[in-house]
């Protein structure tokens, strides 16, 4: 019995000390939003293809452009939007700035310019 009980301790000092750091959401802090859609005024050309490739209006899922530092795939959390996946990059997207994709031009124009508090998405 004393044997059995050192070893779920044994096994419980494991699984504390052996376990992976978890998977997280990690606040970056507020970044500066704009907008924009696939239309040439936006883009300089209207293929609707992303820096890495993706054609955005085929997306379900929302899209955004982040500086470089951020890999392509990262998963964004913008404050009162939504979980978006980094596809684009762009000239003036540097710093605490991010670009949210909208499907049409007029969207992006309501959407304007905001502050929003972002978390990304960091596995171990
Ligand atoms: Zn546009």
């Amino acid at each position: 019995m004393r044997n059995f009980h050192l070893l779920l301790i044994t096994c419980a000092l494991l699984v504390i000390f052996a376990a992976p750091a978890r998977a997280e959401w990690r606040k970056l802090g507020t970044y500066r939003v704009t907008a924009y859609c696939p239309c040439a005024r936006c883009c300089g050309k209207s293929d609707g293809i992303t820096a890495d490739g993706t054609y955005a209006p085929g997306c379900l899922g929302l899209i955004v452009a982040a500086p470089k530092g951020i890999l392509f795939g990262t998963l964004l959390q913008i404050e009162g939007v939504g979980v978006a996946t980094v596809h684009d990059r762009g000239g003036a997207i540097s710093g605490s700035r991010l670009e949210l994709f909208f499907a049409t031009h007029k969207e992006a124009l309501q959407w304007g310019v905001q502050e929003r508090k972002v978390s990304m998405w960091v596995e171990p």
